[in-house]
């Protein structure tokens, strides 16, 4: 199997627990947040386990740069166009809880600024 077999969003990406899908291709999975924070609250994965932007090396830069622009098309896809955000949550203190890199597509309202 691939991935971690300990980290939840390999195993949702294996499909060994279901989540509500709203894309995948060949390296990135997309599915709804649990816990949405907006209207369009999805979150983006690589199939390959990475634990966080920290980890990241130059392997990966062409696979970060799919996941960003897969992002982007799906908020397209999502009706988004009048705006989006596209947060990665990167370590303790920015609130990170899975550790597997994952850019939340969030929409359907307006944002403040500064963020929380
Ligand atoms: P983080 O806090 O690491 O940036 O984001 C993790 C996100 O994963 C949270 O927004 C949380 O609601 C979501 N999440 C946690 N467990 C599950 C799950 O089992 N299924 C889905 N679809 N989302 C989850
Ligand atoms: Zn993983």
């Amino acid at each position: 199997m691939a991935g971690n077999d300990r980290c939840l969003f390999c195993r949702i990406a294996n499909n060994e627990l279901t989540a509500k899908k709203v894309y995948e291709d060949a390296d990135v999975i997309a599915f709804e947040d649990i816990n949405p924070q907006a209207p369009t609250h999805v979150l983006l994965v690589t199939r390959k386990h990475i634990s966080s932007l920290d980890e990241l090396t130059d392997a990966d830069a062409a696979l970060v740069g799919t996941l960003l622009m897969r992002a982007a098309k799906l908020a397209h896809d999502l009706h988004l166009g009048d705006g989006y955000r596209i947060v990665v949550n990167t370590g303790d203190n920015a609130g990170q809880t899975v550790f597997h890199i994952h850019f939340h597509l969030l929409g359907g309202r307006s944002f403040g600024w500064p963020p929380g």
